[in-house]
């Protein structure tokens, strides 16, 4: 007998027929002998559709009382599935995030688990439960339900396999796991039966949307064994590795791009001490993330300053920059929203020389020009103009010999 926690995504519960079919696969793992935990998502779309009214009712909602209902659309998911569960004989019981003890930070929207007591999933199972837990909340050392952040669902449920020291965790969406590339851009993306950790990590933080962040790092933390599958099939999927053992040896294992970011430069800045603080303080001040930062020299006691942000931020970026540039009588500022960062990934990379070189000419050939670079042990990224990201993909997906045989 194992323990087996399943959560399954917004699209594998779109429906009532979709629950029901989450049910059947549910059922299936319970008959075979296995404890279950389901986690679920709340029905595509919905989340998005609840943002819309509390965005109606107020300008500025109240972050409070947001999450009180952003929490209702896996309030809903849960109940339903439960109830189908009882319906049919089988025992069930719906958690919501409080009820499971998902104990978290007060960030609402946003919000961090601190600590899963899971005591009460635990007596559920004892007592032969199919026990169901709602995704993407939990509450806060007052008793506030908060919420984890879109797509936060995955991130509920590796912490609650952590806690339950859960023999695997299988996170199912509608994807059959992890692609080499996105299928939709690049034809010949392979899925991959295995991905380290580590390689995934990068994905995520890349703006690949199959697993939210903090969930791989929860199962990095805590070891848990994460399996990425498909609803609609009966794949085995992507299983997340903890280490580099047994991996398959490319040298690159998957191409990402991300059309999230802006770019905004500040030009002929006094190249001095303290420069670089007057300008990000205020970035991170406002809770702006910045990603990439390029910083040149120039002659003169010049220099000119680059960095990323994510487009929703841009404009409120641009403002405070236009502010920094007076106070620190820097030339310009001027940014670019039509851009796109590509970048190449693999734990094989610590190991190779040559990565970024193959990925420079491969751009070349191409005609495409780099904006930016930058680069992690495992990673290398480059900006280019968003209309070659396709192509950029593409190229790099050929020569680093991903494509599926034909
Ligand atoms: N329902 C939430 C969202 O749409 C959480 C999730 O699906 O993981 O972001
Ligand atoms: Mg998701």
């Amino acid at each position: 007998m194992a323990l087996i926690v399943q959560k399954y995504g917004g699209t594998s519960v779109a429906d009532l027929d979709r629950i029901r079919n989450v049910a059947r696969r549910v059922v299936k793992t319970f008959e075979q002998g296995n404890q279950v935990v389901v986690i679920l998502s709340a029905m595509a779309g919905v989340t998005d559709r609840l943002i819309e009214m509390a965005n109606n009712m107020s300008k500025n909602p109240d972050r409070r009382e947001l999450d009180v209902l952003l929490a209702t659309g896996e309030q809903t998911t849960a109940a339903l599935l439960a109830m189908w569960l009882k319906s049919q004989g089988h025992p069930s019981k719906s958690l919501l995030g409080f009820q499971a003890e998902v104990k978290t930070d007060c960030a609402y929207g946003n919000a961090r688990i601190m600590d899963v007591g899971a005591g009460q999933i635990k007596k559920l199972l004892e007592d032969n439960n199919i026990v169901v837990v709602a995704g993407f909340q939990g509450c806060d050392a007052d008793g506030n339900i908060t919420t984890l952040g879109r797509g936060g669902s995955d991130t509920s449920a590796v912490a609650i396999a952590a806690a339950l020291r859960a023999d695997r965790c299988e996170i199912y969406t509608d994807v059959d796991g992890i692609y080499t590339a996105d299928p939709n851009v690049c034809a010949s993306a392979r899925k991959l039966d295995r991905i380290s950790c580590e390689e995934m990590l990068e994905m995520a933080s890349l703006g690949a949307k199959v697993l939210h962040l903090r969930s791989v790092e929860f199962a990095l933390k805590h070891h848990v064994p994460v399996w990425v599958r498909s609803s609609f099939n009966e794949e085995e999927g992507t299983m997340l590795v903890n280490g580099e053992h047994d991996m398959e040896r490319e040298v690159v294992s998957s191409v990402t791009y991300n059309k999230n970011e802006a770019r905004i430069t500040l030009k002929k800045v006094p190249d001095q001490p303290g420069i670089a603080a007057k300008i990000f303080g205020p970035i991170s001040d406002s809770g702006i993330n910045v990603d990439m930062i390029i910083q040149n020299t120039r002659a003169g006691g010049q220099t000119d300053l680059t960095f990323t942000v994510p487009k929703t931020e841009y404009a409120r970026a641009l403002e405070i920059e236009r502010k920094v540039a007076e106070q620190i009588g820097a030339e310009a500022v001027y940014g670019d929203e039509n851009i796109a960062k590509v970048s190449v990934i693999g734990v094989g990379m610590k190991s190779h020389s040559g990565v970024a070189a193959k990925m420079f000419s491969t751009l070349a050939a191409e005609n495409i020009n780099i904006i930016m670079i930058s680069t992690s042990e495992i990673r290398i990224s480059c900006v280019v103009e968003q209309k070659q990201a396709e192509l950029a993909v593409r190229a790099l997906h050929t020569a680093f010999g991903l494509d599926k045989e034909k």
